[in-house]
């Protein structure tokens, strides 16, 4: 904290200096995020049942929350090797050291209160996968710059995406389709698997298996960025 404490950020949103939003390799990354709090501690069991059904992986963004609401499948989830889980934080806050906001949302207000919404859930995650979490993205996904470099000076890259596939799971599915139909090769998708009865399970059932039998292949985020 003494390290990065009087650092003013210039940068505030999505794709801030040392945030990745593609990888360099050729599989696509799907990124689901489960945000947990009030209506967002559920879980899409028909989504993960369709990336389970065609061996599509997956890297599950968790927030603390969602964790603990959901203790026994964050462990089943974290031992499958067809996922990844990643950091989705603490709280859910927005990034900042200096109390910016998101869609309304309260950001962190310090350094002190950015690292513990770094670092509240790690312990969570070590229990859940047994292994040390390797990505970071924020609550809203929006950050400074100034928390992007402690992101990685905690051992973990902060990741947003190039892809949008279900505007926050509001989108229905012929447009969550639609998104997914026009990845590229190094593209990382956004999406979520805590809402059941949206519109993101239907549309990766349609997409899906017309992107598999045109070639597209993917991966987690671990097995396409090189360690930090
Ligand atoms: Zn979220």
């Amino acid at each position: 904290m003494a390290e990065f404490a009087g650092r003013h950020p210039n940068e505030w949103g999505l794709a801030v200096t040392g945030v990745v939003t593609q990888s360099a390799a050729q599989p696509v990354v799907l990124t689901l995020d489960a945000c947990g709090g009030p209506g967002g501690a559920g879980v899409d069991q028909e989504l993960l049942g369709l990336l389970r059904q065609l061996a599509v992986p997956a890297t599950l963004f968790v927030n603390a929350r969602w964790v603990q609401a959901n203790l026994g499948l964050a462990t089943e989830l974290g031992h499958d090797p067809l996922f990844e889980l990643a950091n989705h934080g603490w709280a859910h806050r927005p990034l900042s050291v200096v109390g910016k906001s998101a869609y309304r949302i309260p950001g962190t207000g310090s350094v002190a209160e950015a690292y513990d919404e770094l670092t509240g859930c790690l312990e969570l995650l070590r229990a859940a996968s047994g292994v040390e979490p390797r990505f970071f993205r924020s609550g809203t996904a929006h950050l400074d710059e100034v928390a992007a470099g402690m992101t990685r000076r905690l051992g973990m890259l902060p990741v947003n995406f190039s892809v949008n596939a279900d505007g926050g799971a509001t989108l229905g599915p012929g447009a969550v389709a639609a998104a997914l139909a026009g990845v590229r090769p190094g593209d990382i998708v956004i999406a979520h698997f805590n809402k059941p009865g949206s519109g993101t399970g239907p549309g990766f059932r349609r997409a899906l298996p017309q992107l598999l039998a045109g070639g597209t292949t993917f991966a987690r985020l671990g097995d396409v960025l090189p360690p930090l």
